[in-house]
């Protein structure tokens, strides 16, 4: 673990990334390494592939995280100074959208960070990484208590390493089954953050607009199929743009349709302009990782990944409903 901090001392030109369509935990997580690089006295950029979610602003730091679909130039100047990248919260580059090619020809020494299954270990010179934890933003506490620089952790970071925790475990509900999380938020208090305000900051300032959007997919884009013991919601380019979508705007959607009684397997999809985006959602022991690898471009965890598909909605949907029979099958055992 020591060498990771040799490395971000050793080196002249420090570059955090985070995932396409960044969450809490992975704008926690990387805003808490560029924290603990500050604290080491160093300097580092924090660079996210698309727009940080409105309701994760707050986190002390983001109004210095540079968006590359937004800043491509300046974006790619600084990929190419950049001596040590830290990759957070995504297990293989094809997470970072039009930044993979850039940051596979990058030179510099890259270290991952991540609790995904599966990494590509190709990709990156030191890994960390552990499915057995509840977020990347425990493993960065872990890692940074092992180093021994727990007391470099500012209540600034803290802040950022509680908001991760509590998105990726959707406010202490799932993944969280071990105390070694619990005591990781103990030491947060003590360290002085503020729960409540940060679960209001993340949980209580949606727009009107998300919350109609929310409407829309519960009462007209809901479709239930007890047969399958599945349910999934789907939204057209249209949808977006009447409730003037903003990124984040469709985060957990997928879990109401998941949170009905008899339904043990959920998606989500959404039309962009060049792809469906589609997220997967089960109970128990039904693995949604293997189901997005195989048919969607996807993968992640077992209860929670994601996937994309280059055919229409209407041809994605049929393929999916297609491939219900044999999948559900597999629930009952
Ligand atoms: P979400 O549905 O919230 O976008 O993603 C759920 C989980 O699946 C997250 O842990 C995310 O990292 C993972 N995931 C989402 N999309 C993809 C994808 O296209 N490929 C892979 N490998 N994992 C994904
Ligand atoms: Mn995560």
């Amino acid at each position: 673990m020591k060498n990771l901090r040799d490395h971000i001392l050793a080196a002249k030109q420090v570059l955090v990334l985070a995932h396409y369509n960044p969450d809490g935990d992975a704008v926690g997580a990387s805003l808490a390494i560029f924290h603990y690089i500050m604290a080491l006295g160093k300097e580092a950029v924090v660079m996210m592939p698309n727009e940080v979610p409105g309701n994760l602003r707050w986190m002390p730091g983001a109004e210095s995280i540079l968006v590359y679909q937004r800043n491509t130039d300046l974006g790619n100047q600084i990929i190419a100074q950049a001596d040590l990248i830290i990759c957070a919260d995504f297990q293989s580059l094809s997470r970072i959208d039009s930044m993979e090619k850039p940051i596979t020809e990058s030179k510099a020494f890259k270290i991952l960070i991540d609790h995904h299954i599966e990494p590509n270990r190709e990709q990156f010179d030191y890994v960390v990484s552990t499915t057995d934890i509840s977020s990347t933003c425990e493993l960065v506490f872990q890692t940074i208590k092992n180093i021994g620089d727990q007391k470099l952790l500012t209540r600034d970071a803290a802040s950022c390493i509680y908001a991760g925790i509590a998105t990726d475990t959707g406010s202490f509900s799932f993944s969280c089954n071990r105390r070694e999380t619990f005591d990781t938020v103990a030491d947060l208090i003590d360290m002085g953050i503020d729960p409540n305000f940060i679960h209001r900051a993340i949980f209580d300032t949606f727009s009107e607009d998300r919350l109609r959007l929310l409407g829309l997919c519960l009462s007209e884009r809901m479709k239930v199929m007890p047969e399958y013991s599945t349910a999934y919601i789907h939204l057209t380019k249209e949808d977006l743009l009447k409730y003037n979508y903003q990124s984040g705007d469709t985060e957990g959607v997928v879990n109401f349709a998941l949170s009905m009684k008899d339904v043990l397997f959920a998606a989500f999809f959404t039309e962009t302009e060049r792809r469906i985006r589609i997220s997967f959602r089960s109970k128990g022991a039904i693995d949604t990782n293997v189901f997005a690898r195989d048919h969607f471009n996807g993968g992640g965890h077992k209860n929670a990944s994601g996937g994309s598909s280059f055919d229409s909605l209407s041809e994605t949907l049929q393929k999916f409903e297609e491939l219900l029979p044999e999948f559900s099958r597999g629930f009952k055992s």
